[in-house]
């Protein structure tokens, strides 16, 4: 049975894309199947912001023809000689990363996700010169490294948006000090902000949640926040800011946010806008008077992975979400880019596999 999976996705392909949310069901050629590798049967993928701007090569040129996806969760059907702790029938899941370097000083201090040759888990390039396909597809090869055991008490379509928009903020929340007694903002309630909130409230914190959309305030109280604020500033109040925004308008007041941080406290931005979309200027006098802090976090290494599903577990926190089969893509993906999602689609597979 091993050998028989036809790797095929969702693509958008090498002819000039006449619209970027189109796309076809193409075969692929998988990277060498290696003795540190896991072939995974692909259930369940989620739609990331991420698929959106590559696919509309708004942080540059993509490698087409291409299948995006990033939140894959599957069942292992083949592991290669090397393969601890995994084995075939598991469930799984993979994230925005699918290799590195495995010897730097990143790679060797459990932050692989920080790997200078970090491999994406699409429009990437492996070591043999294949192009990284991702998970709206059949199936997908990733190293162990880049595979996380799903708990039995975590269902599948709950856990495919924890491996990209969950990761992305249980990681800084966790490195800053998420927790009892401590106050914690989330700028943007989609996709991820809505798992920052879920986490922080299961870390204890006290949440202030930041929305511009009066429509998610309902919402956003039943997923816990204990504040819901839209413009009424906060002085030095907060100890971490997570921001999700992936769009930053000049208008936005970045002092406004830093104004809102007490001593020592954290800025940090895990959405990442198009290229050509700049941070708003800000000047020293918002940062000297606090002593507060800028900066920025890139997913999650598979320590904090495996954390934090058991921090699902064992709180029973389960995200918010829609799901469709993966031939409803289109429909997904100008959701996503619209901001009609509520708050991961989570695509179910429906490829015939032959
Ligand atoms: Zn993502
Ligand atoms: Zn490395």
């Amino acid at each position: 049975m091993s050998n028989t999976i036809q790797f095929k996705g969702y693509a958008l392909t090498g002819k000039y894309p006449r619209k970027w949310s189109d796309l076809q069901v193409l075969s692929y050629q998988p990277k060498t199947f290696q003795p540190d590798d896991v072939e995974i049967a692909i259930t369940h993928c989620g739609v990331c912001g991420s698929d959106v701007h590559t696919l509309t090569q708004g942080w540059g040129k993509s490698k087409l023809p291409l299948v995006v996806g990033h939140e894959i969760v599957g069942k292992v059907v083949r592991v290669g000689d090397n393969v601890k702790d995994i084995k075939a029938g598991d469930r799984v899941g993979v994230g925005a990363q699918i290799g590195s370097c495995m010897h730097c000083k990143s790679c060797e201090s459990d932050y692989e996700n920080y790997c200078p040759k970090g491999i994406p888990t699409y429009n990437g390039e492996y070591p043999d010169g294949v192009i990284s396909q991702g998970g709206y597809s059949t199936a997908i090869r990733a190293h162990q490294q880049f595979v996380f055991p799903i708990p039995h008490e975590i269902e599948s379509r709950h856990a495919a948006s924890m491996m990209c928009a969950g990761l992305t903020v249980y990681s800084p929340l966790k490195t800053h000090g998420a927790g009892p007694g401590k106050k914690v903002g989330v700028v943007g309630i989609g996709g991820l902000g809505h798992y920052a909130v879920l986490w922080a409230k299961a870390m204890g914190a006290e949440v202030y949640a930041f929305t511009h959309d009066s429509s998610k305030m309902d919402d956003i109280k039943k997923m816990g926040a204990d504040h819901i604020d839209f413009h009424k500033p906060l002085s030095r109040a907060l100890d971490l800011i997570i921001s999700t925004r992936d769009v930053f308008d000049q208008n936005m007041s970045l002092d406004t946010y830093l104004s809102m941080l007490f001593v020592h406290g954290k800025f940090v931005t895990v959405g990442l806008p198009d290229a050509n979309n700049v941070l708003p200027e800000t000047h020293a006098f918002s940062f000297v008077p606090s002593g507060c802090f800028l900066g920025g976090s890139a997913i999650g290494s598979k320590k904090e992975c495996l954390e934090m599903l058991d921090l699902a577990r064992s709180k029973k926190i389960k995200p918010w979400i829609e799901e469709m089969p993966m031939c409803d893509v289109k429909k997904a993906l100008e959701g996503v880019k619209q901001n009609k999602v509520r708050y991961r689609y989570i695509l179910t597979q429906d490829i015939e596999n032959k």
